[in-house]
């Protein structure tokens, strides 16, 4: 049996060449990295339910228009999708302040912005993924002014519809992250939405409760990790409700019968 060629290994996922030219597969792992992977750890489980998260909010957003990279799922932990060329830019759409912004600007974890905002980091671990302007951007040609005005137009409307899915189950969209490519078409490309949409890159808050529902329960210690990324499953109808361990026991029962 051929192996097959491993493209790059990120924090929370492998890519690994894809059947087709032009096609990815996109492994997800268990493992968990918070504050610029100075803290790291394994989150039992979450490979697979974030596959199936992100499966399920890439499909809904094709459905609304916005182009994506996703493909398929091919497994519990696999999905094929189509190769791009990462824009070097993280989009951080907020609509609660929470996290950094709170340090940065000394607001109230929790207080809803005036209007949607929309953040840039450039993405370079070594550096710390800075904080930058629109203008930086296009001064260091990351990505051209037209394709940002794809860029942004798509996360406001990205954001638009993921409010309103969470909303319809409970929970409030604080913030989230976004990553896009440049998918080539001869001399032409346009700008897809790529990576994966998840708890690992949105703060969920429970509507009722403010309980979190995403990765802060990792950065901040606070426990409970899989149980919260299994309620965010099951409330968007992706895990049985009778067995939240479901969608664990799958994987453990596939990963018996699967060569390695
Ligand atoms: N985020 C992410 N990857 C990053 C940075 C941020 O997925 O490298 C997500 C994070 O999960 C949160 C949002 O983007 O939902 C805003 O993150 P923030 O800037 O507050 O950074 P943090 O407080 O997580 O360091």
């Amino acid at each position: 049996m051929t192996r097959r060629r491993q493209i790059y290994e990120g924090k929370a996922k492998i890519l690994y060449e894809g059947p087709e030219p032009g096609t990815i597969i996109q492994y997800f792992k268990d493992d968990a990295t918070a504050f610029n992977a100075e803290k790291k750890g394994t989150i039992n489980g979450k490979g697979v339910i974030n596959n199936r998260i992100s499966e399920y909010v890439f499909t809904r957003l094709s459905h609304i228009g916005i182009p994506t990279h996703f493909v398929r799922r091919l497994n519990m932990r696999e999905q094929l999708v189509r190769q791009v060329e990462i824009v070097p830019v993280e989009v951080i759409v907020r609509n609660v302040a929470a996290g950094s912004i709170c340090k940065r600007l000394g607001l109230e974890e929790g207080q809803p912005l005036p209007h949607t905002l929309i953040e840039y980091c450039y993405k370079d671990d070594a550096l710390g993924d800075p904080l930058i302007a629109e203008e930086h951007i296009s001064c260091f040609g990351w990505a051209t002014q037209e394709e940002m005005q794809d860029i942004s137009s798509m996360a406001i409307r990205i954001n638009d519809f993921m409010c309103g899915l969470f909303s319809g189950i409970g929970i409030r969209l604080i913030d989230f992250k976004l990553e896009f490519g440049r998918l080539f078409d001869g001399d032409f490309s346009r700008i897809i939405l790529a990576d994966e949409i998840s708890p690992d890159g949105c703060r969920l808050w429970d509507m009722e409760t403010n309980e979190k529902l995403d990765k802060d329960r990792f950065r901040r210690d606070l426990g409970g990790e899989v149980e919260a990324y299994q309620e965010v499953a099951r409330r968007l109808g992706l895990v049985q409700d009778q067995s939240a361990n479901e969608v664990l026991d799958l994987d453990s029962h596939r990963k018996k019968r699967e060569p390695k």
